[in-house]
């Protein structure tokens, strides 16, 4: 994520920087490029790697992203050593299907997804954790039903499936596609620098 400041109004525009299969040049590291970004990845492609790449995955991956924050970090930071790491699992467990299914574990989860330095967070993580495990509820009876375990449907991972995420976050309450806090009038479309 990247920030950049707008002088006019002194506000603040965050931007998403989509690095993909970047690697880290120079590491003493000799796992595979993608192990950084394992607890990120959609459960779809844990459980079926090789899977025909969806939109959805990147999707997914951006509130699996946003999930880890909320339990991980405390004012910037993630001081957890690997052995007490509250999502350990979603990481250090060498068979990507475990992790997969540890992941869908923890979408039926009622509550606990923010520490205390988020929790104010926590109804609005909830909502959002509950919208993805409904829609992944209702592609696994698909499923069941077609006796298809491999089928994706376009209104979960496909286009129509970003529509209908976006369409939620833009029609629930607190709305997701708004700064919280924005710049000063005239202009509020920014996020406030504070
Ligand atoms: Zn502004």
């Amino acid at each position: 994520m990247g920030f950049a400041m707008v002088l006019p109004c002194n506000g603040v525009l965050v931007k998403l920087h989509d690095f993909d299969l970047s690697k880290e040049h120079g590491s003493a590291s000799v796992a595979p490029h993608w192990t950084g970004t394992l607890p990120f990845m959609s459960i779809e492609l844990l459980i079926h790697p090789g899977m025909e790449h969806k939109v959805g995955f990147d999707v997914e991956a951006l509130i699996w992203t946003l999930l880890w924050i909320v339990r991980v970090y405390t004012d910037g930071q993630n001081t957890f050593k690997v052995k007490d790491h509250p999502l350990k699992n979603w990481f250090s467990n060498v068979d990507l299907a475990v992790i997969g299914n540890t992941k869908h574990h923890y979408l039926r989860g009622v509550e606990g997804f923010t520490n205390p330095s988020y929790s104010s967070l926590e109804g609005e993580l909830r909502a959002l954790v509950r919208k993805l495990y409904k829609m992944r509820e209702a592609q696994q009876d698909t499923r069941f039903e077609t006796n298809q375990p491999k089928l994706i449907l376009e209104d979960v991972y496909g286009l129509e499936g970003l529509i209908r995420i976006e369409d939620w976050m833009r029609t629930t309450s607190p709305r997701w596609d708004v700064p919280r806090n924005t710049c000063p009038e005239p202009c509020g479309r920014h996020c406030s620098r504070n």
